[in-house]
């Protein structure tokens, strides 16, 4: 396969062993330091986003990714998936045109909004995308009227309640009492519905819901294929954890998936099967590194404990220069508790809150933690900040978005593009004056590995 490496170009390929992401947000923070630069940075480590796809195909083979473009919708990153063969979940006109503009074919996109704008049906017809959810009548009556030719999939609401992070069955999917009758509408407009979809949730916290759910999407396909329509596709959605610290592993999931699979559409009944993993494949790819732009020490008083007396202590308050405005939007839109982590050599710990910089007092990161003291000009660094960060991200009061890196490992960045033997060169950011270092082999992985030990995380 020939590939156009414009995109991907930015991505800086580091030689095995790749270091830990600790060190190499420490690199960037030396490199920023040494040309006096204190913006907000966010490095992506593509050869993580590498890793999960090849870990759905082993552990789910029956079920295609398709990714979920909403998530997070970094070029680099559906460059890479795209380039590795999967499919993307576009949620508008815009997502379907930045896919299409990455070379990917309109058969590889499923246009899984169940509530679409007439002129964005308009565009996907026009450029051929004909894979679409739908969930209510008057959507069957639009894409009727605009697309009669669409490949209709029916979104189902799982009922099963189950923890999730983030619910979606409040605003979308058919009840299982209603599948008859929305079916039937169909049949009398004469639509093509061709497939089941769900959706058990964004961040699940139980495997079982999945088992749930296809059994439920079981139902629905039998109700279709009795009223004579000809079902090929199950779309099991998104939900995948991908974060270490999520309440249930992927593999967990995919286990239980696989069995329900077995069950209810065997491999030899011809079913295609997709899924639309959105922050499975991004979450844990991201770290993003913020400078602390101010500082306020404060008195907080703290309840007595035996003699009942209160006591004050200092608090101390960072100012940092992003914040739920901007890339930890994700506190709000997706109840995400990131941590901050330090560098720093000392032990001891204070009372401490994070606070982003715009001039709103909602603009608060963590209203508490214990943090080394640390002043101005000094770094912190938050984990797994890939999934519905940036992509929700404004610049209200004038706030500028982090800078983007890309970092992958050379051997898995080869698993993709083997024959990409470009001489080893100086990489590009993706911003006009930031300047990326050079490859990373001896020398420099022996100064990151020293760097690293004088690394420590507040929340180790
Ligand atoms: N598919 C649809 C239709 C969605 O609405 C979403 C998220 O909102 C996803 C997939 C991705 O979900 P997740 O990131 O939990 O995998």
């Amino acid at each position: 396969m020939k590939h156009n490496y414009s995109t991907i170009s930015v991505v800086q390929k580091i030689a095995s062993p790749m270091p830990c992401m600790s060190q190499l947000v420490q690199d960037k923070i030396d490199e920023f330091e040494s040309r006096g630069s204190e913006d907000a940075f966010c490095v992506g480590d593509i050869g993580d986003v590498i890793t999960k796809f090849n870990k759905w195909k082993e552990l789910m083979p029956r079920v295609e990714p398709f990714y979920a473009v909403k998530c997070n919708s970094d070029n680099v990153v559906l460059k890479t998936l795209a380039d590795m063969g999967a499919g993307f979940d576009c949620a508008s006109k815009g997502e379907i045109s930045q896919v299409m503009k990455l070379g990917v074919d309109a058969s590889r996109i499923i246009y899984a909004n169940p509530c679409k704008q007439k002129s964005f049906v308009k565009y996907a017809a026009k450029y051929g995308v004909d894979m679409m959810t739908f969930d209510n009548e008057a959507e069957l009556v639009k894409v009727k009227d605009i697309f009669p030719d669409a490949k209709l999939v029916l979104r189902i609401l799982p009922v099963a309640q189950v923890k999730v992070q983030c619910q979606l069955g409040n605003k979308f999917g058919c009840h299982p009492s209603n599948v008859r009758r929305l079916l039937l509408k169909a049949k009398e407009l004469d639509v093509n519905v061709m497939g089941v979809s769900f959706h058990v949730g964004s961040g699940v916290g139980e495997a079982q819901a999945f088992a749930y759910a296809v059994k439920q999407a079981h139902e629905a396909w039998e109700i279709a294929t009795e009223l004579g329509f000809k079902m090929t596709l199950l779309d099991i959605g998104g939900g995948f954890p991908g974060q270490a610290n999520a309440p249930i592993t992927f593999t967990e999931i995919a286990t239980v998936v696989n069995e329900a699979l077995d069950v209810y559409f065997p491999s030899g009944s011809g079913v295609r099967i997709i899924g639309e993993p959105g922050r499975y494949m991004v979450a844990s790819a991201f770290t993003l590194a913020v400078n602390i732009i101010a500082k306020r020490t404060v008195v907080k008083e703290v309840a007595g404990t035996d003699s009942g007396v209160n006591t004050s202590e200092p608090s101390h308050m960072y100012y940092v220069n992003d914040g739920v405005y901007g890339s930890f939007n994700c506190i709000i839109y997706d109840h995400a508790h990131p941590e901050p982590r330090v560098i720093s050599d000392s032990p001891d710990r204070f009372n401490s809150s994070v606070w982003g910089p715009t001039c709103d007092g909602l603009d608060c990161i963590m209203p508490e933690c214990k943090l080394p003291e640390m002043d101005v000009g000094q770094w912190m660094y938050f984990a797994d900040m890939g999934a519905y960060t940036v992509a929700a991200g404004s610049t209200f009061n004038g706030m500028p978005r982090p800078q983007f890196f890309y970092v992958c490992n050379e051997d898995l960045w080869n698993q993709v593009y083997p024959e990409h033997t470009a001489p080893k060169r100086r990489c590009e950011s993706m911003s006009a004056d930031a300047d990326f270092p050079h490859f990373m082999t001896g020398p420099d992985m022996k100064s990151l590995r020293e760097a690293a030990n004088s690394i420590s995380c507040c929340t180790e």
